[in-house]
């Protein structure tokens, strides 16, 4: 099945419900290595991303994810905001007029939002960043051969991912100026980025 307008509209009401309910796990996690504002973060320009969604039609998955990323860069001030915010309008830009999405073009969707944060951050793999659970993630995606199959990798991918950013030193943002002090601790953004996975595949996957 590809993915449709209902399809993306029920991916980010899922993606902004775990932002919720993981409000505090973020917010403690950013408080060990940043400036503990990472759950509050993602939970406000979520929850202002769902009251422009309601507030106007969508026509395709591209349009609800240009919505979505609008809303994140005017709510949502700090690292976060702004990188989520080019995930997401990277990833609409390509999708653009299209009524229904399959893999390929999902893949190559998240391709494009993951050069777009990479652009903007200039973050590395293992800089411990949000791009260390992106990375495996999209190209468990590039490499699968039907959605199902390929939203399940990428979940996988991105846990792994996730779990991995424990033991790095920063490199990139706030958790940076910690040096070997930062080692440790899971990374905020990449834990955000798990979730971003996670509702993909609850509400995309047959
Ligand atoms: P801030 O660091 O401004 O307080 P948040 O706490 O909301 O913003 O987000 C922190 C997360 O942003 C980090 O855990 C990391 O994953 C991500 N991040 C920070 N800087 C970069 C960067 N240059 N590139 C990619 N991701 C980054
Ligand atoms: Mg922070």
């Amino acid at each position: 099945m590809p993915i449709t307008r209902d399809g993306a509209l029920d991916w980010m009401n899922r993606f902004a419900g775990e932002m919720s309910e993981h409000r505090q796990e973020l917010v403690a996690l950013d408080t060990a290595i940043g400036d503990g504002d990472h759950g509050t973060n993602m939970n406000r320009g979520m929850t202002k991303a769902l009251e422009k969604l309601d507030a106007s039609p969508q026509d395709d998955p591209g349009a609800v994810l240009k919505t979505v990323a609008m809303a994140l860069v005017s709510s949502v001030g700090g690292a976060a905001g702004p990188l989520y915010g080019t995930l997401f309008l990277q990833m609409g830009n390509a999708l653009a007029g299209q009524s229904e999405v399959d893999l390929p073009a999902y893949a190559a969707a998240w391709r494009k939002g993951l050069e777009g944060v990479q652009a903007r951050g200039k973050a590395q793999p293992q800089d411990k960043t949000m791009v260390d659970a992106l990375i495996p993630a999209v190209e468990a995606l590039e490499a699968a051969s039907d959605l199902d199959g390929g939203l399940r990798a990428a979940v996988q991918a991105a846990e792994e991912g996730m779990k991995a950013t424990t033991p790095l030193v920063a490199r990139k943002g706030r958790a940076s100026y910690l040096g070997e002090r930062s080692a440790g601790h899971q990374d905020p953004g990449a834990t955000s980025t798990y979730y971003l996975f996670k509702s993909a595949a609850e509400a995309l996957a047959g």
